[in-house]
C-alpha cells in the first residue's frame, strides 16, 4: 500500500498528462473526484466483451483452467486443435463465437466471472508510466508504483477507456483513487 499524499500524486498527474494526453487518445485522466466506474451492461450491451479480443497469459489460462473446470481447447482460440500461440507476452486468445467472446451469458452476464482474464478484470481502467523529463511513456520496466507515486520524473498515470459508458458512478474520494490505482496497476503487472 502506497503512502503518497493522494493530492501531490495526483498533481503530478494532472502536469503529466498535458503531455501525455496526446498519445492515449482512447482514455481519460482518473483523479480524485472523477466518476467512479459502474458497470452498466444495459447501456452497451456488454460491448467489452464484444468487441475486443480478450489476451491471455499462461497465468490467465492457468487460473481459467483451474476454476472454470475446462481444458484449455474449451476456451481458447484453436489452429488446427491446438490453442493458438501468439509471439506476444500475452500470447493466448480467449474464444469468441459469433462476434462476441464465447463465455457471454443472456442479459449481459459473463459466464466464466471467477475465471475471467486479467483483461477484463482490468477493463476499462489501465495505468501509464509517464517520463516527465523525456516525455515518453515508460513501457519497459518501469519502477515500482510505491517509488514512482512518492516523486521522480517517472508518473503513473490511473487512466479510463472512453468508451466504457461506466464512468457515472459517486466521485472518487482520495482514498479510493488510490486504492484503484494500486488494485489496477498489481493487476496489470500481472501479480493477481
Ligand atoms: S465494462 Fe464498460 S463497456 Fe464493458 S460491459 Fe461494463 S459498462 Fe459496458
Ligand atoms: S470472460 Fe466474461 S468479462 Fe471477459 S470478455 Fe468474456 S464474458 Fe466478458
Amino acid at each position: 500500500m502506497t503512502d503518497a499524499d493522494p493530492f501531490a500524486l495526483a498533481a503530478r498527474m494532472a502536469l503529466a498528462w498535458e503531455a501525455a494526453a496526446a498519445r492515449f487518445g482512447a482514455y481519460h485522466l482518473i483523479l480524485p473526484g472523477s466518476r467512479a466506474f459502474v458497470c452498466k451492461t444495459d447501456d452497451c450491451e456488454a460491448a467489452c466483451c464484444r468487441v475486443f479480443s480478450v489476451a491471455m497469459h499462461d497465468r490467465d489460462v492457468a487460473r481459467f483452467a483451474r476454476v472454470s473446470g475446462l481444458q484449455p481447447v474449451q476456451f481458447l482460440e484453436l489452429e488446427n486443435g491446438e490453442p493458438i500461440r501468439l509471439p506476444l507476452a500475452q500470447p493466448y486468445l480467449l474464444a469468441r463465437d459469433e462476434g462476441r467472446c464465447r463465455f457471454l451469458r443472456p442479459r449481459h452476464r459473463c459466464g466464466a466471472y471467477e475465471a475471467r482474464p486479467t483483461a477484463c478484470r482490468l477493463y476499462p481502467h489501465f495505468v501509464v508510466y509517464w517520463n516527465l523529463e523525456t516525455a515518453r511513456p515508460v513501457y519497459a520496466d518501469p519502477p515500482p508504483l510505491t517509488a514512482a507515486a512518492a516523486g521522480g520524473p517517472i508518473v503513473p498515470l490511473l487512466l479510463g477507456h472512453d468508451q466504457c459508458p461506466g464512468f457515472t458512478g459517486p466521485p472518487l474520494a482520495p482514498a479510493e483513487w488510490l486504492a484503484l490505482l494500486e488494485e489496477t496497476d498489481h493487476l496489470q503487472r500481472n501479480l493477481a
